[in-house]
């Protein structure tokens, strides 16, 4: 290449040697390729890559900062370029309309290589053969983290829409879905299952008597008191109100009459400080049953709630466990 030729280049060998893209190139085997390129200044805003209009041309920024934006599925993903790297280029490889809408950020300069001439420039260095895998593999990495910080984050926002903030635990929400599931598994194996309902006893008073902030504190209190009497295989959920559920997989009904009096006797032996600093006692009522064939959530849901009704009609402060048929088991509170 003679000396006007070089004259003519659109960047000087200085800035040729300046680009990360042309890292371990030599100038003058690409010198003949840049002849058919052209710089260009890009104000602000203006849209260089654009799915809707696809050119295909390699772009690579000499100065100023490039902006990417894709769009997919409601999502989108912003990602920067700095001078030195390159856009365009995967429409390049693959020949398929980009996905991505690149636009200047700041007043930047940028060299257009059309097409042909960077497939061209790619056929005869291997060294840009390379660069351009390192700058794809950087992306891919780059990529593969933000795809799993966002899987990571949709996880964590499915967990909070299935807790109750308040009490910590699951709500109505989560029951839906993992009782259903528990259900059915209990259902296929023909596995024991109990089904609790606890509702706490003239809740309304405390909430009258002591506000409705007291009345959180021993939400919270006896939400405490339920996770520590339970295995952590059993699943307490705060159903609504001051009123919970547990499913308890495994359980015969020996044992469930043992865990349904130790949880009322804990309750009533709890002491709960309240904010202002006095210091409440507060009982519960339980209803339980257990699963047969062919139950669904609601249907055992629903003896529990029965039998849960009966223990407040029945003085409240006590389990009652519904054997089905209508018939209901009150149970002697026991003293400890
Ligand atoms: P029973 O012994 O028959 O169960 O009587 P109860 O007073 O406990 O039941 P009732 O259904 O009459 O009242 C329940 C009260 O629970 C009414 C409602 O204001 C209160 N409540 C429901 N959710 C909350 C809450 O998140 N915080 C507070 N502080 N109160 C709540
Ligand atoms: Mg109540
Ligand atoms: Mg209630």
């Amino acid at each position: 290449m003679n000396h006007d030729e070089l004259e003519t280049l659109p960047i000087s060998r200085n800035t040729f040697y300046s680009l990360d893209i042309f890292n371990n190139v030599q100038f003058e085997k690409l010198a003949g390729f840049l002849l058919g390129c052209k710089t260009e200044i890009i104000e602000p805003g203006t849209k260089l890559i654009d799915p809707e209009n696809p050119i295909q041309r390699l772009i690579i920024l000499l100065e100023g900062e490039l902006e990417v934006k894709v769009e997919a599925q409601g999502g989108e993903y912003t990602d920067f370029i700095k001078p030195g790297h390159c856009a365009g280029e995967m429409s390049i490889f693959d020949n398929i309309a980009p996905s991505a809408t690149v636009s200047a950020k700041v007043t930047s300069k940028v060299l257009f290589v059309p097409g042909e001439v960077a497939s061209a420039m790619i056929r005869s260095s291997h060294h840009l053969c390379l660069n351009f895998l390192q700058i794809l593999s950087q992306r891919l990495r780059n990529n593969n983290k933000i795809v799993c910080e966002e899987q990571y984050h949709i996880r964590r926002m499915e967990e909070y829409a299935m807790v109750d903030p308040m009490t910590g635990l699951h709500n109505r929400r989560w029951l839906e879905e993992m009782y259903t599931r528990e259900m059915v598994r209990s259902n296929k194996g023909n596995f024991t299952l109990t089904a609790f309902m606890l509702d706490i006893d003239h809740f309304k008073n405390v909430n009258d008597t002591y506000g409705h902030l007291a009345g959180d504190q021993v939400l919270i209190s006896v939400a405490q008191t339920l996770i520590r009497s339970l295995r952590p295989s059993d699943m307490p959920v705060r159903y609504g109100g001051e009123e919970f559920t547990v499913f308890l997989p495994g359980t015969s009904t020996k044992n469930a009459k043992i865990i349904a009096e130790r949880i009322r006797r804990d309750m009533e032996n709890m002491s709960i400080s309240l904010p202002d600093g006095n210091i409440i006692q507060v009982t519960v009522s339980i209803g339980f049953a257990e699963r047969v064939d062919e139950d669904t959530v609601a249907s055992l849901i629903d003896r529990a709630d029965k039998a849960l009704y009966h223990a407040k009609q029945n003085g409240r402060n006590r389990v009652c466990h519904n054997l089905g048929n209508g018939k209901m088991q009150l149970m002697e509170p026991s003293v400890e």
